[in-house]
């Protein structure tokens, strides 16, 4: 029989139509008044989608490009910091921040849980230069409570800088940037606005700009005061990725079209669209007989499932692979064969969630033995459907 390669991955996530038209017509000099107009209208469009009133740069690397750009431009050797660790994603800020010299404190949570808040408290200094954790921990599917940590830090470390990972937040979840004091917040194009891997955009405070006049770590090619200059001309530092820049001009039309053309109706909607289907997933699959890795604070952005014990995760995401061309994500590093992921950030849509469900059903019954009735899955999820759109 046909099977479609379905990508059903945390990034890189399925590709808008529309935006991979825009990203092959998109032969335009980035010294051109023609490439001047589209960078404008897309840092302008990336403000509203991000929700600040901020500076937006857009860089040419993928997300950890930008995370770095973080660490180097408000850091010095020496700097204490604040690592808040929940998984693999957590582990980079600890990685980058020793590669540029700081010393951080680190508080972690076990893989599929948030923070305690208590321990945050107990570990936040005045003297923590910043603080850095993840809005999504995308290796477990967890949702860390930004709000929370951002009103600790006003208590306890107001001077401290709160840089966040939102990689597969932005999108899936909510963040008042202006209103909670969110110094620097990272997105990735690969994630939630449908496009190929390749950019990364951040918003930087006031506060933020102020600090890197300070902030002794070398960097070259991601200095953002550079790159700042340059985005008031509608150019980049240096050459950008002129066909992504396009696509995601593309796609965030594409979201601003979801809503009549206001943007930022449609990235609450595409908030929304995330929300419901990660619950449909967690239902269906909890109906077939697997357990949520994350139960207490799941991210919409990805769901995480435990396989039952003694069960791979491999088999599953290999038998999905082999029998219906769908593409999930295994475990990361020690998680590898103890769960898999499947996504719901960017270009899905209530029938992919649909389609990966009655997948589930014949894996978990043929692969993995389980006792299925045919629509068991499919039906929990129509039932989260029905309820959270009903008019
Ligand atoms: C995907 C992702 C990244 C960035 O990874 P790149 O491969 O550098 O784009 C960082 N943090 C989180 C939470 C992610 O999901």
């Amino acid at each position: 029989m046909i099977r479609k390669t379905r990508l059903y991955t945390p990034g890189p996530t399925p590709l808008l139509p529309a935006a991979q038209f825009a990203m092959a017509a998109a032969d335009i000099h980035h010294r051109t008044p023609e490439f001047r107009v589209l960078f404008q209208k897309v840092l302008a469009q990336l403000k509203v989608f991000v929700g600040t009133r901020n500076d937006v740069l857009l860089l040419s690397s993928s997300g950890t490009g930008a995370m770095e750009a973080a660490v180097t431009n408000l850091t010095s050797p020496g700097d204490r910091v604040l690592v808040l660790t929940a998984g693999k994603f957590g582990e980079r800020w600890t990685g980058l921040v020793r590669a540029f010299g700081c010393v951080p404190d680190v508080v972690s949570a076990p893989y599929g849980q948030t923070f305690d808040p208590a321990q945050i408290r107990a570990a936040l200094k005045p003297e923590h230069r910043a603080l850095f954790v993840q809005a999504t921990e995308t290796s477990t599917a967890v949702r860390h409570d930004i709000e929370s940590i951002a009103k600790l830090r006003d208590e306890v470390a107001p001077e401290t800088l709160l840089v966040v990972d939102g990689i597969t937040g932005l999108g899936t979840t909510d963040f008042d940037v202006d209103g909670w004091g969110i110094d620097v917040l990272i997105g990735g194009s690969q994630k939630a606005v449908m496009i190929a891997p390749g950019l990364a955009y951040l918003s930087v405070s006031e506060r933020a700009w102020a600090a890197m006049e300070t902030a002794k770590n070398p960097r070259y090619y991601f200095d953002l005061r550079k790159e700042r200059k340059n985005a008031v001309k509608g150019e980049s530092a240096y050459t950008p990725a002129v066909a992504l820049v396009a696509a995601l001009g593309a796609a965030l039309d594409y979201i601003a079209g979801q809503a009549a053309g206001d943007l930022e109706k449609g990235r609450i909607a595409l908030v929304d669209n995330a929300e419901v289907n990660a619950a449909a997933t967690r239902a269906g699959l909890v109906a077939l007989g697997f357990t949520l890795f994350a139960p207490t604070a799941p991210a919409a952005a990805a769901t995480a499932v435990a396989v039952p014990e003694g069960m791979d995760s491999s088999a599953v995401v290999k038998a999905l692979k082999a029998r219906f061309a769908l593409v999930t994500a295994n475990g990361q590093g020690e998680m590898q064969g103890k769960i898999f992921r499947v996504a719901h950030l960017g270009f899905f849509d209530y029938l992919d969630t649909i389609a990966l469900l009655g997948a589930m059903e014949h894996i978990a019954k043929d692969t993995l033995g389980l006792p299925v009735v045919y629509g068991q899955a499919v039906e929990a999820a129509q039932r989260v459907y029905a309820e959270a759109t009903k008019p």
